[in-house]
This record gives structure tokens, sequence and C-alpha cells, in this order.
């Protein structure tokens, strides 16, 4: 298994006044519990934000996609 499991880039935070929004990379399970749970997560670049079911509205983070990008290249790329 390995380490750097991240899947699908998650929601950004919806949160008044957060300006941040950007697609955030993190681990995929912890994706699916915060879905199923509405819990906050942390994303590779260390965000934390409750992710919602829609990340395609948001420009992918540039800190996530660059740490996923110097991943493990066996990682699948979207
Ligand atoms: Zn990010």
């Amino acid at each position: 298994m390995s380490a750097a499991t991240v899947e699908a880039p998650t929601l950004t935070p919806s949160a008044p006044g957060d300006h941040d929004r950007f697609s955030h990379f993190a681990r995929a399970d912890q994706i699916a519990d915060a879905l199923v749970f509405g819990l906050a997560i942390e994303a590779l670049c260390g965000k934390k934000w409750v992710p919602t079911a829609d990340p395609s509205r948001f420009p992918v983070c540039p800190a996530c996609q660059e740490l996923y990008d110097a991943m493990d290249p066996g990682t699948e790329v979207p």
C-alpha cells in the first residue's frame, strides 16, 4: 500500500471570509470519511477544511498540485 494515497481533489472551504478558494488534494480515505460524516480533513498543503462533493467548481490549489506531482509517479494523475 502506498503511503501517498491521494485521490480526486476535494473542495475548498466555504466558510464566510475565506478567500482561499481552491480544490485541495487530500488522502482518499480521509475524503471518504469527511464526505460521509462532514468532518474536516487536512490537505497536502496543510489546509484544513470540510470538503464537499463538488471539487470541479474551483481551480486546483497550486501548493497541493506541486506536492502531488512530487509524489510517487506510480500514483494515478487525473
Ligand atoms: Zn492545498
